[in-house]
């Protein structure tokens, strides 16, 4: 599949019922309902008593497991898959040579409770992913449960990541990051994640013509409560997406389409096993994510000429997502880049009427004209 290719299936199969950063369970819900008896079913319920969902494509040898959205706020992903199941459901070629060769499992949605009140966590304040071996959660027996029955050749593991992540020099916005996680603590490299690094770099190559240089590598730091690495350490290839930043896209809309192009592009090469032709090292090429991004970083201000970032914190309001601007932090932010920067030098800067700030606060407004620089933030 090549770039003009990829671009078309993914603005064709873009599902406009949903948008946003918020997307209300129901709307998943009413969508996974829409299929056969044979194709959907509960796997299991949250805290709160709300079903978990599986749905199953496909009649082809190779097994494929996909879970979106077991980080409640991260619904990037789960965009992209219900876009990427529309494609599947179509008539085009490629859509049948995937589903002949691949049977899907997907949960499009693994933590509702969390995606109900826009949470990383679940009802009960645990971080899913931290909980793959004490499986402590209904979320996560249930999971565990899908993924041993299942037996899945790969998984794919969709998550969203924060705006703070960049890569290169000089840096851009890591729009989307890959890893195949270690499966032990030595991070050795064996066959399970030669596989994962192949598909990735294989992914990378039709990302790089269409985002070049804002594909990162995530970390590979051995923690074994990680679904990802629990899978990787029982031979399981298993590959972690993280949506991120794209500029000025905070709706993660364009995101979401490159989310799909590279679920497009990963199961066709696990389809025809294209992605095997692909040398494993290249994935060693893709920059490692670095933590080197703000939201906003007003430059030089005040007499000592320093430089002031901002960070939005997503906040649900009457399901929609809001970002409310925090005043992060304040200092010599030379290495660090702002999604949006302004230079305020020779202007006066008043934080909160005073020329001086104290601590880590919610701003309620930001004016930069002639000759001021305005901060008033809700608390002193
Ligand atoms: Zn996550």
């Amino acid at each position: 599949m090549e770039k003009e290719r990829l671009l078309e299936l993914a603005t064709q199969y873009k599902n406009e019922s949903f948008s946003g950063r918020y997307i209300p369970v129901e709307d998943v819900n009413n969508f996974i309902a829409k299929f056969s008896e044979d194709q959907n079913r509960v796997i299991g319920k949250s805290v709160l008593g709300l079903p978990i969902y599986e749905l199953h494509l496909g009649g082809g040898s190779i097994k494929v497991l996909m879970w979106s959205q077991m980080h409640g706020n991260e619904t990037t992903t789960t965009k992209a898959l219900i876009d990427f199941i529309g494609f599947l459901q179509s008539n085009s070629a490629e859509a049948k040579e995937i589903l002949s060769k691949i049977s899907f499992s997907f949960v499009v949605l693994l933590n509702p409770d969390g995606a109900k009140i826009y949470t990383r966590s679940n009802l009960n304040e645990i971080d899913l992913n931290r909980d793959a071996q004490l499986c402590s959660q209904p979320e996560s027996r249930a999971f565990k449960k899908l993924y041993m029955e299942f037996q899945p050749d790969y998984c794919f593991n969709l998550h969203d990541q924060r705006t703070i992540f960049g890569v290169g020099e000089p840096a851009k916005p890591a729009t989307i990051s890959f890893l195949s996680p270690a499966f032990n603590e030595d991070r050795g490299v064996n066959e399970n994640r030669i596989a994962g690094m192949q598909l990735i770099a294989y992914m990378n190559k039709s990302l790089q013509q269409i985002i070049p240089n804002q594909v990162g590598r995530y970390d590979d730091g051995f923690n074994l409560n990680c679904v990802g690495d629990t899978l990787q350490n029982l031979g399981i290839p298993t590959i972690l997406f993280e949506a991120g930043h794209f500029e000025d896209d905070y709706e993660r809309e364009e995101t979401r389409k490159l989310i799909l192009i590279a679920l497009l592009k990963g199961s066709w090469g696990l389809s025809n096993k294209t992605h095997k032709h692909i040398n494993y090292k290249d994935y060693f090429t893709i920059p490692e994510n670095k933590k080197c991004f703000y939201d906003v970083i007003l430059r030089n201000v005040g007499r000592q000429n320093i430089d002031l970032a901002i960070q939005y914190k997503e906040t649900l309001k009457r399901n929609k997502i809001i970002f409310v601007p925090f005043l992060e932090t304040l200092g010599c932010l030379k290495a660090y880049v702002g999604h949006k920067e302004m230079d305020v030098s020779g202007k006066k800067v008043i934080i909160n009427r005073k020329e001086e700030w104290s601590e880590i606060t919610e701003i309620q407004e930001l004016s930069v004209d002639g000759k001021e620089c305005l901060v008033n933030l809700t608390k002193a």
